[in-house]
C-alpha cells in the first residue's frame, strides 16, 4: 500500500514505452503504435511497468533507458523513455545486458500446445506435456527440471518465478514450431526420429528379429530398421510414420532456407 510520505516524496510522472520487433503483439489490437504512455505516482520496477503493458517478462530480452541497458529490478521515479526489445534483435553494444537465454532446449506446454509438443518431439526436443496439468504443477516442472514454458497464456508467463518463457504468437502448431525454433536458435539441434511422440522418452534402434513377432505381416517383409521407445515400448518404422512427418519436417525447414 502506499503510505503517504511516498506520495509526497514523488510527483507524478509519465513513463514512455516503445516496444521494438514483435513485442507489439501484447499491446492489443486496438494499439496500432508501439508506444504506450504510462501515468505513475510512485516508485515502479520498469518490469512491473512493462507488464501492465501487458508484455510477460519472458518476452523482453533488453531494457535501454539513456542509452543504458538496465534489468527488471530498475527503479522508475520520474519522467523516462524505454526501448523494450524482444530475443533475437542484434544490438552488438548490448551483447552483454541481455536478459533471456537461448541456450535452453528443454521444454514444458501447456495443455492447448498438444500439437506444437508433437511435433517438438518429432525433431528430437524434450517437451515435458500433460494435458491435465494445472498451472502450478506447470511451473513446478518448469523450476525443478530447468525447462522453458510455452504457453498462450501471457498470465502465467508473467509469473515471478518464470524465468525463461515463450508465447507463441500463431494459432497453428506449424507456425508456432518455426516460432520457438527461431526463439530458441534450434535449428542445429534438430535431431528427427529420436523421440517417441507419445511419451517423451529416447527411441532406440532395435533389431527386426527383436520385436518380429509383433509386426504385421507386410511390415515384416518390407521394412529393416526399427526404433521401440525407451518408455513405452512403442515400435516405430519409416513405414508407418515417416512419409507424412518427412513432409513435415521439410515444410519446417524450408522456414530457414534449409
Ligand atoms: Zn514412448
Amino acid at each position: 500500500m502506499r503510505t503517504h510520505e511516498s506520495l509526497i516524496d514523488v510527483k507524478p510522472f509519465t513513463v514512455c514505452l516503445h516496444f521494438h520487433g514483435n513485442l507489439d503483439f501484447f499491446l492489443g489490437l486496438r494499439t496500432h503504435c508501439k508506444n504506450v504512455e504510462r501515468s505513475l505516482s510512485e516508485k515502479t520496477s520498469i518490469k512491473d511497468v512493462i507488464e501492465s503493458c501487458g508484455v510477460p517478462h519472458p518476452e523482453v530480452d533488453l531494457i535501454v533507458v539513456n542509452g543504458e541497458a538496465v534489468d527488471f529490478d530498475y527503479g522508475v521515479v520520474s519522467d523516462a523513455q524505454f526501448d523494450l526489445y524482444p530475443p533475437g534483435i542484434q544490438y552488438p553494444q548490448f551483447r552483454k545486458q541481455r536478459l533471456q537465454v537461448d541456450t535452453i532446449s528443454r521444454f514444458v506446454t501447456d495443455g492447448h500446445l498438444g500439437k506444437l509438443t508433437r511435433n517438438l518431439r518429432l525433431l528430437g526436443f524434450d517437451v515435458a506435456y500433460d494435458p491435465q496439468a494445472g498451472d502450478r504443477q506447470l511451473l513446478a516442472v518448469m523450476e525443478r527440471e530447468n525447462r522453458a514454458l510455452l504457453t498462450r497464456d501471457r498470465r502465467l508467463l508473467m509469473h515471478a518465478v518464470v524465468k525463461t518463457g515463450y508465447c507463441p504468437r500463431s494459432q497453428d502448431p506449424d507456425e508456432q514450431t518455426v516460432e520457438v525454433i527461431r526463439r530458441f536458435d534450434l535449428i542445429r539441434l534438430i535431431a528427427p526420429f529420436t523421440r517417441c511422440l507419445r511419451c517423451n522418452a529416447p527411441l532406440q534402434e532395435i533389431a527386426k528379429a527383436d520385436i518380429i513377432e509383433k509386426l504385421e505381416p507386410l511390415t515384416k517383409i518390407y521394412y529393416e530398421q526399427f526404433r521401440r521407445c525407451t518408455g513405452c515400448s512403442q515400435i516405430y518404422w519409416a513405414g508407418s510414420h515417416f512419409p507424412k512427418l518427412q513432409e513435415r519436417l521439410k515444410q519446417i525447414r524450408a522456414n530457414f532456407g534449409g
